[in-house]
């Protein structure tokens, strides 16, 4: 029976079935090791020429990364690892053709682009199969607060006939005779689902933005981690964002040790205050640094670079003008909304916000961004037959996993990123 070959150790002189590619082959005159890499591990496969002619010399020109499957004795030994596996059988199960577009193992800096471009060969390098265990320990993590908390899973639609925030960033879809929109985000739906009464949803799901420019944080499909919650306001999901943050990084902490050492980060600290500032608060932030921003405009790149920049942590930005927040978000009063953003240092993690549940001042928020509520009636219709309070977020869940391991282009934190030149492989 086939073993991981990071439970070789386990087995210590047994008999061990491991397999996995072949990543290096070092030959000697009378002895060739071969270097064993599958999901868990490397291992060093030793074959002494001596009574096994035949097999030594086809592997003397077996390219790297050839797929095989060895039996043989674990063995404590010099290798650094400490032990080795003495081969007593070896089969090759699929040539890999030669040369390799990209290497796997050689310490060269291949270009992004490259790597993106053989993303397969990519992903088989250690450090970067790290990062996507830790981010499914994160979306699971995520995904089982909110199971434990009785929160009901739901897919909402990704084919939709409306924008969910009026803007231009869709990408339309031909549906017979009709046009539709690839799902921008699932926040008219999971509203809707509050008026249905299943008081506390999640979805874990893929969100698209047709945004025509190329930035180190934004993909055109990423991963959005949904929550909408009934009878609640802004401070109490962001509470609950707080919690499942440090939840998230606890369990990174607890299952992951190894793949933080590969990638050479540090634990992921779980003890920010998660801090509360006002919009308003933060534009004085900003004067203070001489940035010459008023109230009411928009917080820009350059601003959040030069405030947040040297934030190393965790910190909401909160009660924001109406007039920078969508529609759905509840005023607070004449020129604020209960919108807020969760931001990590200079980068924007979360939006979310108390929702409006009054359908009049739905209708007439929808008015003042110039959108007609008539395109949007399937939405309003959920608010006018008993819709309670709500309040609600979203993560972004390649971003999240930017900031626990310090990684600054987004890309590398998605297995097959679309951006504006790429939709291949
Ligand atoms: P930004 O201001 O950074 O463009 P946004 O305000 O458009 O983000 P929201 O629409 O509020 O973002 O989406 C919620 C979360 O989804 C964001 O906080 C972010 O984590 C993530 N997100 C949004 N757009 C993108 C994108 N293009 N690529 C990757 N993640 C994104």
């Amino acid at each position: 029976m086939r073993i991981l070959i990071g439970k070789v150790k386990d087995h210590m002189d047994s008999e061990v079935e491991i397999s996995g590619w072949a990543q290096n082959i070092r030959v000697m005159s009378s002895v060739l090791f071969i270097e064993l890499r599958d999901v868990s591990g490397t291992v060093q496969g030793v074959l002494l020429r001596k009574g096994n002619e035949e097999l030594f010399n086809d592997l003397k020109t077996i390219p790297r990364e050839t797929v095989m499957s060895i039996k043989g004795l674990a063995v404590k030994s010099q290798a650094k690892i400490g032990y080795e596996v003495q081969i007593n059988h070896l089969d090759i199960l699929n040539k890999a053709e030669t040369p390799l577009p990209l290497g796997v193992v050689d310490r060269i800096d291949s270009d992004i682009e490259t790597r993106l471009e053989n993303r397969f060969l990519d992903l088989r390098r250690p450090e970067i199969l790290s990062i996507f265990k830790i981010q499914s320990t994160i979306s699971n993590a995520i995904r089982n607060y909110f199971v434990q908390k009785g929160f009901i899973e739901i897919h909402s639609p990704k084919i939709v006939a409306a924008a969910t925030e009026g803007g231009t960033e869709l990408f339309p879809v031909k549906y017979f005779e009709r046009n539709a929109y690839l799902s921008q985000s699932p926040q008219l739906y999971k509203e809707i689902m509050m008026s249905a009464g299943f008081d506390k949803v999640f979805e874990v799901a893929p969100a698209f933005r047709a945004e025509e420019h190329n930035t180190p944080r934004h993909i055109n499909e990423f991963t959005s981690l949904d929550m909408e919650m009934s009878f609640v306001d802004d401070n109490d999901v962001m509470d609950v964002l707080e919690e499942v943050i440090k939840t998230a990084f606890r369990s990174v902490a607890d299952s992951n040790q190894r793949e933080l050492e590969i990638l050479g980060v540090s634990n992921p600290t779980i003890d920010y205050k998660f801090r509360r500032i006002t919009y308003s608060e933060y534009v004085k932030m900003a004067n203070e640094k001489g940035i010459d921003l008023k109230d009411g405009e928009d917080l820009s790149t350059l601003v959040l670079k030069t405030v947040g920049g040297g934030m190393n942590e965790f910190y909401f930005i909160t009660r924001w003008p109406r007039a920078l927040k969508p529609f759905y978000v509840q005023p607070h009063d004449e020129q604020y909304s209960r919108g807020f953003d969760l931001q990590f240092g200079e980068l924007e993690i979360t939006s979310g916000a108390q929702r409006v549940h009054s359908p009049e001042v739905l209708v007439n928020n929808l008015k003042a961004k110039g959108l007609n509520p008539e395109s949007f009636a399937f939405y309003v219709n959920a608010f006018r037959y008993g819709m309670p309070p709500h309040a609600g977020w979203a993560i972004g869940l390649e971003r999240l996993t930017m900031v626990l391991l310090n990684i600054s282009n987004i890309r590398e934190t998605t297995l097959f990123p679309r951006d504006r030149t790429r939709v291949t492989p």
